[in-house]
């Protein structure tokens, strides 16, 4: 009889959750591949092509040879390019010494937290956030502590909740304006109001993850930084990904005092190096092209937000506010805990989104997995056509 092998894995990938937005586009991948007709409103990833001239410079960048290997930092005129775009969108003045690129922003946070925390750190974390926030501060052998928040202050912390969470072991809090999962955008006073709590605790670090910034369709995006007297411990965390459809190109950067950027550099050297040569030139080219060259996706994106809302509104017990920014609606589905709905028992937001994945063929990502449990998210970086049939069909299945 063939023996049972041992898997020692480490505590660290044992205790590590999984991340429920990649689980569920998996989990919507391998359905339809089993010839189900699902709709994905689960990954938060543009479904537009990479637009022509940020194409056309990657192309450039292979004939040219850009082969080698990058600095780990990022190329310096990649860096430049970061410093000019930081200034015309944030007013932000970093210098080429304060920006580190990424493979992705995920790492550029995965860098952050390696550096900063240490067991035993708390990190806050304004509720609902994004999975990957609370997996990483727990990689990094930090706790998290998390500031509830509901639809009906959209989602929104207050100075209050804030001083109310900060104990002596905090080091480090997230913000992440326009939000994902709830869309939600901070106003600049909002803003303010929150740092003149944290300029009584000059031991807290802010990680600002601004990934989102141009898909806004409320107040304009104010940077973290940008106050003056959070500049020095607010690292601005932003990529390409969502804004210029780039998610698997894979470039993400930082902007942070220089002893962080340089600690980063230090992380990422021993880890991964520099990001992808042909990746980064092509995103010289998509931060020096005029925000309004990607206007039009940022336009159609709204248009789908509209559509989205206006359609779940129609739906008995399904409580919506008016997202902002990023591509995602993050509706308040409790009225059906407790409930059963063709003959499936709903108790909480997971029984929720797998009774929509089987019984409607729409993937959605439960609340839970952003400490949100009375949620759901639903991403429309999808069709409009994709998005009218997903909530013909979840409301055909809830009335
Ligand atoms: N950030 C996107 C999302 O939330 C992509 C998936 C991920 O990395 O979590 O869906």
């Amino acid at each position: 009889m063939a023996q049972v092998m041992s898997q020692p894995l480490s505590d660290r990938i044992n205790n590590l959750p999984i991340s429920q937005t990649l689980a569920m586009a998996a989990k919507a991948r391998e359905l339809r591949e089993q010839g189900k007709d699902i709709i994905s409103l689960s990954l938060g990833e543009p479904d537009f092509n990479t637009p022509d001239f940020i194409k056309d410079a990657a192309i450039q960048a292979i004939n040219d040879n850009y082969n080698s290997y990058t600095p780990v930092n990022g190329y310096g005129e990649l860096r430049e390019a970061i410093c000019r775009k930081f200034k015309r969108d944030n007013n932000l003045d970093y210098n080429i010494n304060q920006i580190v690129v990424s493979t992705g922003a995920k790492q550029s946070i995965a860098n952050v937290a390696m550096v900063l925390l240490n067991p035993g750190d708390e990190v806050i974390l304004p509720a609902p956030y994004w999975v990957s926030y609370s997996a990483i501060t727990t990689l990094a052998e930090a706790t998290y502590v998390e500031i509830p928040t509901s639809i009906e202050t959209d989602f929104k912390i207050t100075p209050e909740q804030l001083q109310a969470a900060i104990t002596p072991r905090t080091k480090m809090i997230f913000f992440n304006s326009p939000n994902n999962p709830s869309g939600t955008v901070y106003t600049e006073a909002e803003y303010r109001a929150l740092a003149e709590v944290l300029e009584n605790h000059p031991g807290i670090y802010v990680l600002s993850d601004e990934i989102y910034e141009h898909i806004n369709y409320g107040e304009p995006n104010f940077s973290f930084a940008a106050i003056e007297s959070m500049y020095e411990r607010t690292i601005t965390v932003n990529g390409v990904a969502k804004a210029f459809a780039m998610t698997g190109w894979r470039i993400g950067y930082i902007g942070a005092a220089e002893w962080i950027a340089k600690a980063c550099n230090k992380m990422q050297g021993q880890i991964t190096s520099g990001a992808n040569c042909i990746a980064q030139r092509a995103t010289i080219t998509a931060l020096d092209a005029p925000v309004e060259k990607i206007q039009y996706m940022v336009d159609e994106f709204h248009k789908r937000r509209d559509l989205v809302l206006e359609l779940l509104g129609n739906i008995e017990g399904i409580k919506t506010n008016v997202a902002q920014g990023a591509f995602y609606v993050f509706p308040d589905v409790s009225f059906y805990f407790g409930k059963t709905i063709d003959g499936q028992r709903v108790e909480n937001a997971s029984d929720f989104a797998m009774l929509l994945l089987e019984k409607a063929n729409v993937a959605t990502v439960t609340g839970d997995a952003f400490g949100a449990p009375n949620c759901i998210r639903i991403s429309y970086a999808a069709s409009q056509e994709e998005l009218k049939e997903a909530i013909r069909r979840i409301a055909e299945l809830l009335s």
